[in-house]
Protein backbone atom coordinates (compact mmCIF):
# COMPACT_ATOMS: atom_id res chain seq x y z
CA UNK A 1 0.00 0.00 0.00
CA UNK A 2 0.79 3.46 -0.90
CA UNK A 3 2.25 5.75 2.33
CA UNK A 4 1.25 9.42 2.33
CA UNK A 5 3.32 11.58 4.26
CA UNK A 6 3.07 15.56 4.57
CA UNK A 7 6.62 15.76 3.14
CA UNK A 8 8.86 13.92 1.16
CA UNK A 9 12.74 14.94 1.19
CA UNK A 10 15.20 13.25 -1.37
CA UNK A 11 18.45 13.07 -0.08
CA UNK A 12 19.85 12.83 3.03
CA UNK A 13 22.98 14.52 3.23
CA UNK A 14 23.40 17.69 5.37
CA UNK A 15 20.28 19.88 3.98
CA UNK A 16 17.83 16.99 3.19
CA UNK A 17 18.82 16.02 7.41
CA UNK A 18 18.12 19.61 8.41
CA UNK A 19 15.50 20.30 6.71
CA UNK A 20 13.52 17.40 7.84
CA UNK A 21 14.27 17.90 11.39
CA UNK A 22 12.72 21.55 11.18
CA UNK A 23 9.75 20.16 9.15
CA UNK A 24 9.09 17.41 11.59
CA UNK A 25 9.05 19.96 14.53
CA UNK A 26 6.85 22.04 13.03
CA UNK A 27 4.39 18.85 13.54
CA UNK A 28 4.69 18.08 9.52
CA UNK A 29 4.94 13.41 8.84
CA UNK A 30 8.16 13.48 7.07
CA UNK A 31 9.93 10.95 4.96
CA UNK A 32 13.38 11.39 4.14
CA UNK A 33 14.70 9.29 1.39
CA UNK A 34 17.87 8.05 0.10
CA UNK A 35 20.06 5.82 -2.23
CA UNK A 36 23.06 5.30 0.14
CA UNK A 37 23.37 2.59 3.11
CA UNK A 38 23.85 5.55 5.75
CA UNK A 39 22.96 9.30 5.90
CA UNK A 40 25.25 12.33 5.74
CA UNK A 41 28.24 10.27 3.59
CA UNK A 42 29.44 13.45 2.60
CA UNK A 43 29.38 15.28 6.13
CA UNK A 44 31.86 12.30 7.10
CA UNK A 45 34.53 12.76 4.57
CA UNK A 46 34.21 16.41 4.82
CA UNK A 47 36.76 18.62 6.44
CA UNK A 48 39.94 15.96 6.12
CA UNK A 49 37.08 14.17 8.61
CA UNK A 50 36.35 16.90 10.86
CA UNK A 51 33.66 18.68 9.12
CA UNK A 52 34.01 22.30 8.87
CA UNK A 53 30.51 23.09 9.94
CA UNK A 54 30.13 26.56 9.10
CA UNK A 55 31.87 29.58 8.83
CA UNK A 56 31.84 32.37 11.29
CA UNK A 57 32.24 35.03 8.99
CA UNK A 58 29.83 33.86 6.29
CA UNK A 59 28.26 36.85 3.78
CA UNK A 60 26.30 36.99 0.98
CA UNK A 61 29.83 38.02 -0.61
CA UNK A 62 31.53 34.12 -0.05
CA UNK A 63 28.69 32.13 -2.61
CA UNK A 64 28.66 32.18 -6.54
CA UNK A 65 25.40 32.40 -8.14
CA UNK A 66 24.13 33.95 -11.01
CA UNK A 67 22.33 35.90 -8.95
CA UNK A 68 24.44 36.80 -6.01
CA UNK A 69 21.34 38.53 -3.97
CA UNK A 70 19.58 34.98 -3.69
CA UNK A 71 21.20 33.83 -0.82
CA UNK A 72 20.76 36.62 1.27
CA UNK A 73 17.04 35.89 2.73
CA UNK A 74 17.99 31.94 3.43
CA UNK A 75 21.48 33.41 5.07
CA UNK A 76 20.10 35.62 7.81
CA UNK A 77 17.02 33.06 8.25
CA UNK A 78 19.56 31.24 9.73
CA UNK A 79 23.08 31.93 10.81
CA UNK A 80 26.24 30.57 12.12
CA UNK A 81 25.01 31.10 15.66
CA UNK A 82 21.97 28.58 14.81
CA UNK A 83 24.21 26.21 13.93
CA UNK A 84 27.00 26.37 16.45
CA UNK A 85 23.77 26.70 19.30
CA UNK A 86 22.78 23.19 17.90
CA UNK A 87 26.37 22.04 18.07
CA UNK A 88 26.70 23.15 21.70
CA UNK A 89 23.49 21.65 22.21
CA UNK A 90 24.62 18.12 21.76
CA UNK A 91 28.44 18.79 23.35
CA UNK A 92 29.94 18.29 20.57
CA UNK A 93 33.08 20.26 21.10
CA UNK A 94 34.79 22.37 18.31
CA UNK A 95 37.09 24.94 17.22
CA UNK A 96 37.98 27.86 14.51
CA UNK A 97 41.20 26.80 12.42
CA UNK A 98 41.59 29.74 10.47
CA UNK A 99 39.83 32.32 9.23
CA UNK A 100 36.15 31.90 10.99
CA UNK A 101 36.37 27.99 9.86
CA UNK A 102 35.11 26.16 12.78
CA UNK A 103 35.82 22.21 12.44
CA UNK A 104 35.10 19.72 15.10
CA UNK A 105 37.54 19.13 17.85
CA UNK A 106 36.98 15.44 17.52
CA UNK A 107 34.89 14.00 14.28
CA UNK A 108 32.43 14.82 11.55
CA UNK A 109 30.53 11.28 12.81
CA UNK A 110 29.45 14.20 15.87
CA UNK A 111 27.53 16.10 13.51
CA UNK A 112 25.80 13.18 11.18
CA UNK A 113 25.07 11.58 14.84
CA UNK A 114 23.57 15.21 16.38
CA UNK A 115 21.49 15.55 12.90
CA UNK A 116 20.09 11.82 13.35
CA UNK A 117 19.36 12.33 16.72
CA UNK A 118 17.25 15.25 15.99
CA UNK A 119 15.65 13.60 13.13
CA UNK A 120 14.76 10.89 15.43
CA UNK A 121 13.50 13.74 18.03
CA UNK A 122 11.73 15.31 15.21
CA UNK A 123 9.99 11.86 14.24
CA UNK A 124 11.24 11.88 10.92
CA UNK A 125 11.28 8.28 9.24
CA UNK A 126 14.67 7.99 7.03
CA UNK A 127 14.32 5.56 4.74
CA UNK A 128 17.83 4.40 3.43
CA UNK A 129 18.92 2.16 0.62
CA UNK A 130 16.02 3.43 -1.52
CA UNK A 131 16.23 4.05 -5.36
CA UNK A 132 14.17 6.30 -6.13
CA UNK A 133 12.14 5.82 -9.67
CA UNK A 134 10.17 8.48 -10.83
CA UNK A 135 8.73 11.67 -10.10
CA UNK A 136 4.96 12.47 -10.80
CA UNK A 137 2.58 15.27 -9.87
CA UNK A 138 -1.05 15.27 -10.08
CA UNK A 139 -2.75 17.27 -6.91
CA UNK A 140 -0.14 15.83 -4.93
CA UNK A 141 3.12 14.26 -5.46
CA UNK A 142 3.67 10.31 -6.31
CA UNK A 143 7.32 8.58 -5.47
CA UNK A 144 7.59 5.26 -6.86
CA UNK A 145 10.90 4.16 -5.19
CA UNK A 146 12.72 0.59 -4.55
CA UNK A 147 10.59 0.55 -1.44
CA UNK A 148 7.44 1.18 -2.62
CA UNK A 149 5.16 4.34 -3.51
CA UNK A 150 4.94 7.72 -1.29
CA UNK A 151 2.27 10.46 -1.33
CA UNK A 152 3.31 13.92 -0.12
CA UNK A 153 1.45 17.35 -0.35
CA UNK A 154 4.89 18.90 -0.72
CA UNK A 155 8.46 18.00 -2.38
CA UNK A 156 12.27 18.98 -1.37
CA UNK A 157 14.97 17.99 -3.77
CA UNK A 158 18.27 18.07 -1.54
CA UNK A 159 20.11 15.10 -3.88
CA UNK A 160 22.98 17.21 -4.03
CA UNK A 161 25.87 17.92 -6.68
CA UNK A 162 27.61 15.91 -9.37
CA UNK A 163 30.81 16.01 -7.14
CA UNK A 164 32.75 12.90 -5.88
CA UNK A 165 29.81 10.20 -7.48
CA UNK A 166 31.91 7.27 -6.16
CA UNK A 167 30.49 9.01 -2.66
CA UNK A 168 26.77 8.47 -4.64
CA UNK A 169 26.52 11.76 -6.21
CA UNK A 170 24.09 11.45 -8.63
CA UNK A 171 22.27 14.52 -11.51
CA UNK A 172 18.93 13.40 -10.14
CA UNK A 173 18.32 16.74 -9.02
CA UNK A 174 18.51 18.33 -12.06
CA UNK A 175 16.87 15.53 -13.90
CA UNK A 176 14.10 16.36 -11.88
CA UNK A 177 14.25 19.72 -12.40
CA UNK A 178 14.52 19.23 -16.36
CA UNK A 179 11.02 16.80 -15.93
CA UNK A 180 9.22 20.09 -14.38
CA UNK A 181 11.09 22.77 -16.73
CA UNK A 182 12.73 24.31 -14.43
CA UNK A 183 16.32 26.09 -15.90
CA UNK A 184 19.14 24.95 -14.86
CA UNK A 185 22.15 27.26 -15.28
CA UNK A 186 25.60 24.94 -16.69
CA UNK A 187 27.36 22.81 -13.98
CA UNK A 188 31.26 23.00 -13.94
CA UNK A 189 33.47 21.34 -10.97
CA UNK A 190 34.14 23.79 -8.06
CA UNK A 191 36.59 23.81 -5.22
CA UNK A 192 38.67 21.89 -7.50
CA UNK A 193 42.91 20.60 -8.22
CA UNK A 194 43.94 22.42 -11.25
CA UNK A 195 45.97 20.39 -13.78
CA UNK A 196 48.99 21.83 -15.92
CA UNK A 197 49.34 21.21 -18.89
CA UNK A 198 52.70 18.74 -20.11
CA UNK A 199 55.40 21.24 -20.42
CA UNK A 200 54.38 22.64 -17.10
CA UNK A 201 54.07 19.61 -15.61
CA UNK A 202 57.78 18.79 -16.58
CA UNK A 203 58.80 22.31 -15.42
CA UNK A 204 57.00 21.90 -11.86
CA UNK A 205 55.43 18.68 -11.05
CA UNK A 206 58.37 16.57 -10.11
CA UNK A 207 58.03 19.12 -6.91
CA UNK A 208 55.16 17.48 -5.33
CA UNK A 209 54.41 18.35 -2.01
CA UNK A 210 55.93 21.70 -1.80
CA UNK A 211 53.51 24.71 -0.65
CA UNK A 212 53.89 27.91 -0.56
CA UNK A 213 51.70 31.53 0.69
CA UNK A 214 50.42 32.88 -2.54
CA UNK A 215 47.37 34.82 -3.62
CA UNK A 216 45.62 33.81 -6.57
CA UNK A 217 43.68 35.77 -8.80
CA UNK A 218 41.52 35.23 -11.47
CA UNK A 219 38.68 36.90 -13.55
CA UNK A 220 39.00 40.90 -14.92
CA UNK A 221 36.66 43.97 -13.38
CA UNK A 222 33.95 43.04 -11.21
CA UNK A 223 34.49 39.49 -11.81
CA UNK A 224 38.19 39.71 -10.31
CA UNK A 225 38.62 37.58 -7.33
CA UNK A 226 41.56 37.05 -5.46
CA UNK A 227 42.61 34.60 -2.51
CA UNK A 228 45.67 34.51 0.36
CA UNK A 229 46.32 31.13 1.40
CA UNK A 230 48.34 28.25 0.71
CA UNK A 231 49.41 27.06 -2.66
CA UNK A 232 50.95 23.21 -3.01
CA UNK A 233 52.48 21.44 -6.02
CA UNK A 234 50.69 18.17 -6.77
CA UNK A 235 52.01 15.28 -9.04
CA UNK A 236 49.47 16.64 -12.19
CA UNK A 237 49.27 20.40 -11.23
CA UNK A 238 48.51 22.95 -8.27
CA UNK A 239 45.97 22.67 -5.52
CA UNK A 240 45.56 23.61 -1.78
CA UNK A 241 43.02 26.29 -0.82
CA UNK A 242 44.49 29.21 -2.63
CA UNK A 243 44.08 27.04 -6.03
CA UNK A 244 40.57 25.03 -4.69
CA UNK A 245 39.07 28.99 -3.43
CA UNK A 246 40.86 30.33 -7.22
CA UNK A 247 39.87 27.18 -9.72
CA UNK A 248 35.52 28.50 -8.72
CA UNK A 249 36.80 31.45 -10.64
CA UNK A 250 38.34 30.23 -12.82
CA UNK A 251 37.52 29.49 -17.03
CA UNK A 252 39.34 26.86 -19.52
CA UNK A 253 41.67 29.03 -21.88
CA UNK A 254 42.14 31.92 -19.19
CA UNK A 255 45.17 32.74 -17.05
CA UNK A 256 45.66 32.48 -13.56
CA UNK A 257 48.04 35.35 -12.01
CA UNK A 258 49.59 33.92 -8.67
CA UNK A 259 51.75 35.89 -6.55
CA UNK A 260 54.20 33.47 -5.61
CA UNK A 261 55.48 36.88 -2.69
CA UNK A 262 52.61 38.28 -1.34
CA UNK A 263 53.90 41.31 0.44
CA UNK A 264 57.34 40.94 0.35
CA UNK A 265 59.98 42.79 -2.11
CA UNK A 266 62.23 39.24 -2.04
CA UNK A 267 64.98 41.38 -4.44
CA UNK A 268 65.36 44.10 -1.53
CA UNK A 269 68.43 42.20 -0.22
CA UNK A 270 70.17 42.41 -3.98
CA UNK A 271 69.71 45.97 -4.66
CA UNK A 272 71.27 47.22 -0.86
CA UNK A 273 74.21 49.09 -1.23
CA UNK A 274 77.35 47.12 -2.33
CA UNK A 275 75.32 44.07 -2.26
CA UNK A 276 76.40 40.76 -4.02
CA UNK A 277 74.53 40.43 -7.35
CA UNK A 278 74.53 36.91 -8.43
CA UNK A 279 73.07 33.70 -8.51
CA UNK A 280 73.56 32.57 -5.01
CA UNK A 281 72.59 35.97 -3.15
CA UNK A 282 69.48 35.49 -5.30
CA UNK A 283 68.89 31.87 -4.27
CA UNK A 284 69.36 33.07 -0.89
CA UNK A 285 67.15 35.61 -1.09
CA UNK A 286 64.52 33.11 -3.03
CA UNK A 287 64.76 30.64 0.14
CA UNK A 288 63.67 33.50 2.65
CA UNK A 289 59.94 33.01 1.11
CA UNK A 290 60.61 29.43 -1.06
CA UNK A 291 61.22 26.20 0.24
CA UNK A 292 65.15 25.07 -0.87
CA UNK A 293 64.08 22.82 -3.83
CA UNK A 294 61.47 25.66 -5.26
CA UNK A 295 63.42 28.65 -4.79
CA UNK A 296 66.24 26.83 -6.61
CA UNK A 297 63.79 25.68 -9.29
CA UNK A 298 62.51 28.85 -9.95
CA UNK A 299 66.15 30.23 -10.59
CA UNK A 300 66.99 27.76 -12.59
CA UNK A 301 63.52 28.70 -14.81
CA UNK A 302 63.49 32.44 -14.41
CA UNK A 303 67.33 33.44 -14.10
CA UNK A 304 67.41 36.71 -14.37
CA UNK A 305 69.26 38.00 -17.94
CA UNK A 306 72.12 40.16 -15.98
CA UNK A 307 72.41 41.35 -12.59
CA UNK A 308 70.60 45.43 -14.00
CA UNK A 309 68.35 47.38 -11.51
CA UNK A 310 65.31 46.31 -14.64
CA UNK A 311 66.45 42.49 -14.61
CA UNK A 312 65.96 42.12 -11.05
CA UNK A 313 63.00 44.74 -10.79
CA UNK A 314 61.64 42.26 -13.64
CA UNK A 315 62.59 39.35 -11.78
CA UNK A 316 60.76 41.02 -9.16
CA UNK A 317 57.24 41.44 -11.12
CA UNK A 318 57.31 37.71 -12.36
CA UNK A 319 57.83 36.63 -8.72
CA UNK A 320 54.35 38.32 -7.98
CA UNK A 321 52.84 37.80 -11.47
CA UNK A 322 53.33 34.33 -12.39
CA UNK A 323 50.84 33.72 -15.09
CA UNK A 324 49.83 30.10 -15.56
CA UNK A 325 47.20 28.77 -17.81
CA UNK A 326 46.17 25.35 -16.66
CA UNK A 327 45.18 22.68 -19.14
CA UNK A 328 41.99 21.84 -17.07
CA UNK A 329 40.56 20.81 -13.72
CA UNK A 330 40.62 17.29 -12.31
CA UNK A 331 36.82 17.07 -12.63
CA UNK A 332 34.26 15.73 -10.62
CA UNK A 333 35.68 13.37 -9.22
CA UNK A 334 38.32 15.82 -6.96
CA UNK A 335 35.44 18.44 -6.69
CA UNK A 336 34.31 19.31 -3.23
CA UNK A 337 31.53 20.95 -5.12
CA UNK A 338 29.27 21.39 -8.25
CA UNK A 339 29.03 25.42 -9.23
CA UNK A 340 25.64 26.06 -11.20
CA UNK A 341 22.66 23.93 -11.16
CA UNK A 342 18.42 25.06 -10.44
CA UNK A 343 18.08 28.85 -11.33
CA UNK A 344 17.60 30.90 -8.39
CA UNK A 345 15.33 33.12 -10.45
CA UNK A 346 12.73 29.42 -10.47
CA UNK A 347 12.72 29.87 -7.03
CA UNK A 348 11.41 31.96 -4.08
CA UNK A 349 14.06 33.33 -1.80
CA UNK A 350 12.43 32.83 1.04
CA UNK A 351 11.24 29.33 0.97
CA UNK A 352 12.89 27.68 -1.66
CA UNK A 353 9.91 26.60 -3.09
CA UNK A 354 9.39 26.27 -7.06
CA UNK A 355 7.52 29.56 -8.32
CA UNK A 356 6.19 27.49 -10.72
CA UNK A 357 5.26 24.32 -9.58
CA UNK A 358 3.87 24.63 -5.77
CA UNK A 359 5.13 21.81 -3.47
CA UNK A 360 8.29 21.35 -5.47
CA UNK A 361 11.42 22.41 -3.64
CA UNK A 362 15.18 22.15 -4.04
CA UNK A 363 17.73 23.05 -1.29
CA UNK A 364 21.25 22.95 -0.69
CA UNK A 365 24.46 22.08 -3.37
CA UNK A 366 22.09 21.15 -6.41
CA UNK A 367 20.52 25.14 -5.99
CA UNK A 368 22.71 27.41 -8.11
CA UNK A 369 24.60 28.98 -5.15
CA UNK A 370 27.90 27.43 -3.95
CA UNK A 371 30.67 28.52 -1.68
CA UNK A 372 33.72 29.19 -1.25
CA UNK A 373 36.10 27.32 0.66
CA UNK A 374 35.85 27.19 3.95
CA UNK A 375 32.61 26.05 5.63
CA UNK A 376 29.98 28.20 3.40
CA UNK A 377 28.61 25.18 1.67
CA UNK A 378 27.32 23.68 4.47
CA UNK A 379 26.19 26.98 5.86
CA UNK A 380 23.97 27.18 2.51
CA UNK A 381 22.89 23.50 2.63
CA UNK A 382 22.15 24.41 6.85
CA UNK A 383 20.30 27.94 5.77
CA UNK A 384 18.83 26.83 2.54
CA UNK A 385 17.40 23.45 4.57
CA UNK A 386 16.22 25.71 7.67
CA UNK A 387 14.39 28.50 5.00
CA UNK A 388 12.38 25.04 3.08
CA UNK A 389 11.53 23.62 6.56
CA UNK A 390 9.83 26.16 7.99
CA UNK A 391 7.75 26.33 4.48
CA UNK A 392 6.61 22.83 3.76
P1 LIG B 1 24.91 16.07 -0.13
O1 LIG B 1 25.48 16.24 1.22
O2 LIG B 1 25.79 15.65 -1.24
O3 LIG B 1 23.69 15.05 0.03
C1 LIG B 1 22.98 14.55 -1.09
C2 LIG B 1 22.33 13.24 -0.70
O4 LIG B 1 21.48 12.83 -1.76
C3 LIG B 1 23.32 12.13 -0.47
O5 LIG B 1 23.05 11.50 0.77
C4 LIG B 1 23.11 11.18 -1.64
O6 LIG B 1 23.31 9.82 -1.30
C5 LIG B 1 21.66 11.45 -2.00
N1 LIG B 1 21.36 11.19 -3.41
C6 LIG B 1 22.01 11.64 -4.50
N2 LIG B 1 21.43 11.17 -5.62
C7 LIG B 1 20.37 10.42 -5.22
C8 LIG B 1 19.39 9.67 -5.92
N3 LIG B 1 19.40 9.60 -7.26
N4 LIG B 1 18.47 8.99 -5.20
C9 LIG B 1 18.48 9.04 -3.84
N5 LIG B 1 19.37 9.74 -3.13
C10 LIG B 1 20.32 10.43 -3.82
N6 LIG B 1 31.61 21.94 2.73
C11 LIG B 1 31.83 22.66 3.85
O7 LIG B 1 31.10 23.62 4.11
N7 LIG B 1 32.83 22.33 4.73
C12 LIG B 1 33.67 21.25 4.51
O8 LIG B 1 34.50 20.93 5.35
C13 LIG B 1 33.49 20.51 3.31
N8 LIG B 1 34.33 19.48 3.00
C14 LIG B 1 34.10 18.76 1.87
C15 LIG B 1 34.96 17.70 1.57
C16 LIG B 1 34.76 16.92 0.43
C17 LIG B 1 35.71 15.83 0.10
C18 LIG B 1 33.63 17.20 -0.40
C19 LIG B 1 33.36 16.36 -1.61
C20 LIG B 1 32.80 18.25 -0.12
C21 LIG B 1 33.01 19.05 1.01
N9 LIG B 1 32.17 20.14 1.31
C22 LIG B 1 32.41 20.87 2.45
C23 LIG B 1 30.98 20.45 0.51
C24 LIG B 1 29.73 19.87 1.20
O9 LIG B 1 29.98 18.53 1.52
C25 LIG B 1 28.50 19.97 0.30
O10 LIG B 1 28.36 21.27 -0.18
C26 LIG B 1 27.25 19.56 1.07
O11 LIG B 1 27.37 18.23 1.50
C27 LIG B 1 26.00 19.72 0.24
O12 LIG B 1 24.90 19.26 0.97
P2 LIG B 1 23.63 18.64 0.22
O13 LIG B 1 22.77 18.09 1.31
O14 LIG B 1 23.08 19.60 -0.73
O15 LIG B 1 24.22 17.43 -0.64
Amino acid sequence: AAQNFDVIILGAGAAGLMCAIEAGKRGRRVALLDHAERTGKKILISGGGRCNFTNIHVRPENFLSENPHFARSALSRFTPDDIIALVEKHHIRYHEKTLGQLFCDRSAHDIVTMLERECAEAQVRIILNCRILSVRNDARFTIETSQGTFHSASLVVATGGLSIPKMGATGFGYAVAEQFDLRIVPCRPGLVPLVLNPADQARWCDLTGLSVEAVASAGAGKHRASFREKMLITHRGLSGPAMLQISSFWHPGKPLSIDLAPGSTVTAPLLEHNARRDPNAALQALRAIFPARLAERWLDLNHPANWTNTSLSTMEQQLHDWQITPAGTEGYAKAEVTIGGIDTNELDAKTMQSRKVPGLFFIGEVVDVTGWLGGYNFQWAWASAFSAGQAV
